[in-house]
């Protein structure tokens, strides 16, 4: 798969992938994120896509929706307890073989895990 970026896809704003088919908010604004704040998303960002990220698993909508996930957290405490968790992304197959987490994070502007 190539990591080239075009405007055909959208930036995970929990873990920074790159491939999104559709922005996962309707507002959300293109990399870098810097600090994308607390849930409820949707009111911030307009509607979600609820597509879930090929890499992180996260469902826009769902998994910042504690009525409907019952998860309390954002964007960061769920990318925390997926690495924790092994990095297991939820589509294997389209796993690069040299991906790296911090690199991605980088490229969408997203902070290091560690702060
Ligand atoms: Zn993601």
């Amino acid at each position: 798969m190539s990591t080239e970026r075009t405007n055909a896809f959208h930036a995970c704003p929990c873990c920074g992938w790159w491939g999104l088919e559709y922005p996962a908010y309707d507002k959300l604004p293109q990399p870098p994120f810097g600090d994308l704040g607390q849930p409820p998303y949707n009111e911030r960002y307009g509607s979600a896509s609820f597509q879930c990220c090929h890499c992180c698993g996260f469902e826009f909508g769902y998994d910042c929706d504690p009525a409907a996930s019952g998860r309390h957290g954002n964007f960061r405490d769920y990318l925390r307890e997926w690495a924790e968790a092994g990095r297991n992304w939820f589509r294997p197959l389209e796993r690069p073989e040299d991906w790296s987490l911090p690199a991605q994070l980088t490229a969408a502007g997203l902070p290091p895990l560690d702060q």
